[in-house]
């Protein structure tokens, strides 16, 4: 640790991760009352590695950054990066310009970060400077257990927002790493062209678009990969990377549904209700957060312990291969597993599809394709994705196991292969009639639609109805158990929605 005395006026370091935003942003706006600040961004070596980081993720952290530093100069501050370690950074740059203070949001965050924040908080204390932790958005630290959990969580929402500080007293005269690319930090991952812009200002823009015009159908449109792509909201990844604040987009909403029930017009009413179900979501996401945070290791472990052994840990490489590379056979798995590396999005329905072929017709251990996953998406939320990965495997034992068929899946929401044929241009003359199971054309057919199955396409790697069934018995044989009941309530108490008991649910 640090031998150097520290030199000039002891500075507020407000420390950067998931909340790349000026407004709503209490850390900042705290630290800018009290003194000199600087802001600082930290590329942690660890994180760059960790199986969940894409390339795509740095991308659209830098180009946060650089929109940051900007309006941060803006206001007589600025920006200051560094690559390395933590405690290191912090010693080194305490070395450099004594801290006075260190700000930053709680992070839920992976089993590296929570050890990382270990180290910090001694660090810490050793130097004798108080870090601040304010919560990021409707994610309780400590946890006073789920009773009551919802009321907490809409006070937290109708909490002011905090302006943007017009003015910082910033430290300027200190060096900094400057915008550190994927390639200079050895980050993998290959561009994704489709990827939506990354910054506050676009992260803005969506959400006045969605609010004004998008989210007009939003509850009906967000089923199918086909409406989903400008129905939905798609702030994921702004809301990831902290561009915008739940609660500011919850505040938002608010006002939008509240404009639209003045209005007379029945459509108006029902506009208001999609806003209303899109609010919704905005409380998903901090309840699942929560769960993590209450319980960090449901990114390595079963919630439900009684899922142990269920499936083997070692992956069917084989298996999973054609499913990551959308080489299954099943055009719906593979049209979704294409379209995310070009654009690192699909809507939940789909998500939820492949994560459930993974787990039930793969019966793979959830493990892997959540880490595969999690660096596809660009909004990649660690509470939002492990408990969702377990959420659709089955193994958190107390939601209802939902055995997608990716096979309706294109029967229900893409009758007509718009979005297939877009992935999948080798099924772009298959009859309609057929993309559900290509495999089932004539040999005529598929000479006529330039698509053999095997050559052009592949024959699906396993039988959907088989999969299924052997799937759905394994998990009925599992949820009988006694001592798998009895865990569910506890589950349940500890994690479960106070809405409903879902430990007694058992349909498909
Ligand atoms: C296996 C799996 C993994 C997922 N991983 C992630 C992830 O890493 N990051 C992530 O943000 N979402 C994740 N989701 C949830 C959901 O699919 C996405 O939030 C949603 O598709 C993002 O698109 P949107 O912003 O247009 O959503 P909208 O429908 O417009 O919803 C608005 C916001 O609400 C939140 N939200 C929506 N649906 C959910 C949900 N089911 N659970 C929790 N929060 C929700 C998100 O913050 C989202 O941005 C995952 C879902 C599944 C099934």
């Amino acid at each position: 640790m640090s031998s150097h005395p520290p030199r000039g006026r002891p500075v507020e370091l407000i420390w950067l991760k998931r909340d790349l935003r000026l407004r709503d942003h209490a850390p900042l706006a705290e630290a800018a009352a009290r003194g000199p600040v600087l802001c600082l961004y930290v590329y942690e070596p660890e994180l760059m590695a960790h199986p969940t980081t894409h390339a795509a993720h740095l991308d659209f952290i830098n180009a946060s950054l650089a929109e940051l530093d900007a309006a941060l100069r803006a206001r007589g501050g600025g920006l200051v990066t560094r690559v390395g370690d933590l405690p290191d950074v912090l010693d080194r740059l305490h070395a450099q310009r004594p801290i006075a203070r260190l700000w930053s949001h709680e992070e839920t965050g992976l089993g590296i970060t929570y050890e990382r924040d270990k180290r910090v908080k001694r660090w810490c204390r050793e130097q004798g400077i108080e870090w601040i932790e304010l919560p990021n958005h409707g994610v309780f630290r400590p946890h006073a257990g789920r009773d009551g959990w919802s009321a907490r969580w809409r006070r937290r929402m109708a909490e002011p927002i905090r302006a943007e500080p017009a003015h910082i007293d910033g430290v300027l005269d200190l060096p900094s790493a400057g915008l550190q690319s994927a390639a200079d930090l050895g980050v993998a991952g290959t561009p994704r062209p489709d990827a939506v812009s990354a910054g506050i200002a676009c992260g803005r823009a969506v959400l006045a678009d969605f609010l004004a015009k998008r989210s007009r159908a939003y509850q009906g449109d967000i089923s199918s990969p086909v409406t989903a792509w400008s129905g939905s909201s798609r702030l994921s990844p702004h809301l990831a990377w902290g561009n915008l604040s739940v609660r500011e987009v919850y505040q938002a909403t608010a006002a939008r549904i509240a404009q639209l029930k003045a209005m007379p017009e029945r459509e108006a009413q029902d506009w208001a209700r999609s806003l209303t179900s899109f609010a919704k979501r905005l409380h998903w996401h901090c309840h699942f957060i929560q769960k993590l945070e209450d319980q960090p290791d449901i990114e390595f472990r079963n919630l439900s312990r009684a899922c142990d052994g269920l499936r083997d840990e070692r992956p069917d490489t084989a298996l999973l291969d054609a499913w990551r590379h959308g080489q299954t056979g099943y055009p719906m798995v593979d049209a979704c597993m294409r379209a995310l590396a070009a654009g690192g999005w699909v809507n939940f329905r789909m998500r939820a599809m492949l994560m459930s072929f993974a787990a039930y017709h793969l019966w793979q251990h959830w493990r892997e394709p959540a880490l595969h996953l999690a660096r596809l998406f660009l909004d990649f939320e660690p509470g939002i994705h492990f408990s969702q990965a377990q959420m659709q495997s089955g193994t958190t034992g107390i939601n209802a196991v939902r055995i997608y068929s990716p096979v309706k899946q294109v029967r229900d929401h893409d009758p007509q292969g718009v979005f297939i044929r877009r992935w999948c241009p080798e099924l772009a003359l298959v009859p309609d009639a057929y993309l559900p199971r290509p495999e089932t054309m004539p040999a005529h057919i598929q000479q006529a639609a330039g698509c053999v199955i095997g050559r052009d396409y592949p024959a699906p790697i396993v039988d959907n109805g088989k999969a299924w069934f052997r799937a759905r018995q394994r998990m009925g044989a599992l949820r009988a158990r006694a001592e798998a009941r009895s865990e569910a309530r506890q589950i349940h108490h500890r994690h479960g929605s106070r809405r409903r008991p879902q430990h007694l649910r058992t349909a498909r």
